[in-house]
């Protein structure tokens, strides 16, 4: 999609469960504005997870609805359930200038890498990969099978994001504050480039 359809930024934040991806994107929220697309799932909803706030709960047949009407900017399969983002929402956002954040997976990030040329694309990573475990198990939104099956998986999805080429920064949440200052940071400039970039030349 060429880069001038647009006035908003499309944030794309990736990493493997429990490296604090959620808390960053809230913290987008309060601390830019952004606004956090709530995604379409088929996983179950976890303890304290609302319908329409933290996802869109839908069942297999509802997805593949909205699957086969095009309704989709991206999806996946993750951890054997689908997700994806509805297009609707985030174009309008965009649309009228906003900072729109999409928490999702490496397979729909190199969805959104291809089709929006000024996402930024963002990486987060453990300091260690027990810090993945600490974080997993003090959430108790998921069950034990459930945990022990993501962190297996997470070196796999790290070295798998590594190699995707899509990300554009790489950020080790070691300290919670500090990662998300460097976010901030970052895309406080890119919005800055963009609206530059945007200006008539005199
Ligand atoms: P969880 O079940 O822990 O909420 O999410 C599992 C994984 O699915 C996480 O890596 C999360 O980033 C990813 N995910 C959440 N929503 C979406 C989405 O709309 N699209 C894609 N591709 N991945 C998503």
């Amino acid at each position: 999609m060429s880069s001038n359809l647009y006035p908003g930024l499309l944030v794309v934040i990736s990493g493997p469960s429990g490296v604090g991806k959620t808390t960053i994107c809230h913290a987008l929220v309060d601390r830019l504005g952004a606004q956090l697309s709530v995604s379409a799932t088929t996983r179950p909803a976890g303890s304290g997870e609302r319908n329409g706030e933290d996802y869109l709960f839908l069942s297999a047949q509802q997805f593949k609805q909205h699957l086969d009407d095009g309704d989709f900017l991206e999806h996946a399969q993750v951890f054997g359930h689908s997700y994806g983002t509805l297009t609707g929402p985030v174009m309008e956002a965009l649309q009228a200038g906003r900072i729109v954040v999409l928490e999702i997976d490496v397979n729909g990030a190199k969805q959104i890498h291809q089709r929006f040329d000024r996402a930024k694309m963002f990486l987060i990573l453990p300091p260690a990969p027990a810090s993945l475990s600490d974080r997993l198990n003090t959430r108790r939104r998921d069950a034990r099978t459930v945990i022990a099956e993501r962190l297996a998986k997470a070196d796999g999805e790290v070295r798998f994001a590594r190699e995707s080429g899509c990300y554009d920064y790489t950020i080790v949440n070691d300290n919670l504050e500090e990662a998300i200052n460097q976010i901030v940071t970052i895309i406080n400039q890119e919005k800055e480039k963009s609206q530059n970039d945007r200006r008539p030349q005199v």
